[in-house]
């Protein structure tokens, strides 16, 4: 947007200069020639006005954007305070809340993975019927299924 507006205040002192030499002007030949010239630099002077307005819009956008983004993380980092990683079943790991008391299994938890990368996302629980059940958690962002026997006792 910058580079812009420099180039269109150029262009308008280039059409001041011609303006001016109307004055000197007697021939219509020579004055048509002259308004052809100023027209086009005209249009030129708006062409980059246009481009600045629309940079502008653009980078009015982003900086929504990261504003958002900014106050999501400063909420996140306030919300992940409430959550402690723990050992749910051996060697499988989630985020479960700190002033939470009873057994794993009724805990709401989240995906470890995704909790690194401040987001919050809740891993749902199922079970899968084979000659053992199997105990399935799913996270609800897409990260790879967590399967495994049985719950860690919590004391
Ligand atoms: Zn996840």
């Amino acid at each position: 947007m910058i580079e812009y507006l420099p180039q269109a205040l150029s262009s308008l002192s280039a059409a001041r200069v011609i303006a001016k030499s109307f004055l000197d002007l007697r021939d219509l030949a020579q004055i048509n020639s002259k308004v052809v010239e100023l027209q086009d630099i005209i249009m030129a002077a708006q062409e980059k006005v246009f481009a600045a307005q629309e940079d502008k819009s653009l980078l009015a956008a982003k900086v929504q954007e990261l504003e958002e983004e900014c106050t999501r993380l400063k909420d996140w980092s306030t919300e992940k305070e409430k959550y402690l990683c723990k050992e749910i079943a051996p060697g499988v790991f989630a985020y479960i809340r700190n002033d939470f008391n009873g057994q794993f299994e009724n805990a709401y938890k989240l995906c470890c993975n995704c909790f690194d990368r401040s987001i919050k996302s809740t891993l749902q629980q199922s079970q899968i019927k084979t000659y053992r059940n199997m105990i399935k958690l799913d996270c609800s962002n897409g990260c790879h299924e967590i399967i495994f026997t049985d719950y860690n006792y919590q004391e």
